[in-house]
């Protein structure tokens, strides 16, 4: 082993070394971020061979500075640039300035969620942190949540605690001890036939399968038709199935379009069923004044996924999930002799390990601190209120064009729409959009192929709309000329 230093601590000379190595770090950086486009371009066959050149594990090692050439030379300007006005194809965001430094820290130090002996402050952060978002959305006395992955884990954890409470409620099962039983596999979720597909995922991870996600239809906004759901729901439970929960999704990942929570609640309610907010997209609109009512009132759910890596634009990953019930995350909760002694949290010394499926898991409540805490309530109201405008600035822009079609006015920052030539010409005005660095979204409704702008940057300006929409357009004509 040389004696270089090589574990960042609190030796001068550590320190020392790790500051040249950030300093490298941001040179690369800067000098392969010099083109405002969001991607190379690069052929995948190509940038597969140049990164396999690069090897796995050489024999001796290279050190920081030829390792670091590497990664200028090959990975980091092929890498997706999330902060290009010409980036809108996903719900995938740029990052804040100061939660990049967070996550320097996060790493840096190295804590870990599990236990409050591996993270104290950071324990009590996040615990902090999901107190203060309980109340943001409603939430009162007796309600809880924890940090999660992603929008998935948080969607899964909560099937999990409502497939848990709804067996134990009802037939006085023991799914941790014994499994979900013969009533388990009646058991049936419903969400809209748009929704994300974590629900899909969830339910065969949870042993119901694919066929116990119920699909609703929607309506031409793209919202849970409830006349369908009434109907579905009744029929269900005359042949003898278990409806034990629904999603409401706040903000579809296409369109986000919003169930209607409200209506979804009474449904649920005459049936004994959990309430899932899927708010991944749309829980950033609580930030702004002038959206907010859009969303409608989440804490009418019983649980709401958060996801602070698409709206809010922290870096990846974080989200949160949060239950108004919060005994329902108990089915987390499990004893290990060497982790989270039960005598440990009669002496205040919370392990938040018994509220998630993570055991080793990310400082990441870091993040959401130093973000609200550097812009503010009116910060983010602004960032929020200006990316929800300019979707529909787009959409008002196009509608009347002959050349599109747009057949869903956004409520949030996402716009559906296509040229009017057909699945073919859209596809590849997509492809050729992405071998010139602009990346957009495709997607496809009622069997037609769509084009999707997800705005999540706030950067944009009204004005480079229209530059975008001459870009395609001018892709149109070339594609309809070699034709
Ligand atoms: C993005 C998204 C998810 C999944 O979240 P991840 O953070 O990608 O795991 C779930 N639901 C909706 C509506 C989403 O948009």
């Amino acid at each position: 082993m040389s004696n270089k230093p090589f574990i960042l601590s609190n030796k001068n000379e550590d320190k020392k070394e790790f500051e040249a190595m950030i300093n490298k770090t941001m040179a690369s950086f800067f000098r392969t971020t010099e083109d405002p486009s969001a991607f190379s371009g690069i052929n995948p066959y190509v940038l597969r061979k140049e990164i396999n050149d690069l090897g796995f594990l050489p024999d001796n090692g290279l050190g920081f500075d030829k390792t670091m050439e590497k990664v200028e030379k090959t990975i980091l300007p092929n890498l997706l640039r999330t902060w290009s006005l010409s980036y809108m194809p996903h719900l995938h965001s740029p990052a804040l300035m100061e939660t990049i430094c967070s996550e320097l820290l996060i790493a840096s130090f190295n804590d870990s969620m599990d236990s409050w002996d591996q993270g104290p402050a950071a324990t009590e952060v996040e615990e902090a942190m999901v107190h203060g978002l309980l109340s943001l959305y409603g939430y009162s006395e007796g309600s809880d949540g924890c940090f999660t992955s992603g929008g998935s884990q948080s969607n899964i954890s909560a099937i999990i605690a409502a497939r848990d409470w709804y067996l134990g409620e009802n037939f006085g099962l023991d799914v941790k001890k014994k499994g979900i039983g013969e009533e388990g596999k009646r058991l049936l979720l419903y969400t809209s036939e748009i929704s994300h597909f974590s629900m899909d995922k969830g339910c065969h991870i949870l042993g119901l399968g694919y066929d116990a996600v119920r699909k609703l239809p929607v309506d031409d906004k793209c919202k849970v038709d409830i006349e369908a759901f009434r109907k579905m729901v009744e029929e269900d439970v005359r042949n003898g199935f278990y409806p034990f929960a629904a999603v409401a999704t706040i903000g579809t990942t296409d369109f986000g379009s919003i169930d209607d929570v409200k209506e979804m609640r009474a449904i649920c309610d005459k049936y004994g069923m959990h309430l899932h907010a899927d708010a991944a997209y749309g829980s950033g609109a609580i930030m702004s004044e002038k959206y907010r009512d859009r969303i409608g009132d989440l804490s009418l759910a019983d649980s709401i996924t958060i996801d602070f890596h698409k709206m809010f634009l922290l870096p990846i990953s974080c989200s949160a999930l949060l239950l108004k019930n919060g005994k329902k995350l108990s089915c987390f909760e499990l004893h290990a002799d060497y982790l989270n002694r039960e005598e440990d949290e009669e002496d205040g010394y919370i392990n938040l390990v018994g509220k998630s499926m993570q055991t080793t898991r990310r400082f990441d409540a870091l993040k959401v601190f130093m973000a609200f805490q550097t812009r503010g309530k009116d910060g983010f109201d602004e960032m929020i209120t200006k990316v929800i405008d300019n979707a529909d600035y787009f959409w008002c822009l196009i509608k009347d064009d002959p050349d599109f079609i747009v057949p869903v006015r956004p409520e949030l920052s996402s716009v559906v729409f296509a040229l009017s030539d057909g699945d073919e010409i859209n596809k590849k005005v997509r492809r050729r959009l992405l071998e010139n660095g602009t990346v957009i979204g495709q997607t496809v409704m009622n069997g037609r192929v769509m084009l999707k702008f997800t705005l999540l940057n706030p950067n944009l300006n009204k004005s480079d709309f229209s530059v975008i929409i001459e870009r395609i357009k001018k892709y149109r004509d070339d594609l309809r000329g070699e034709a």
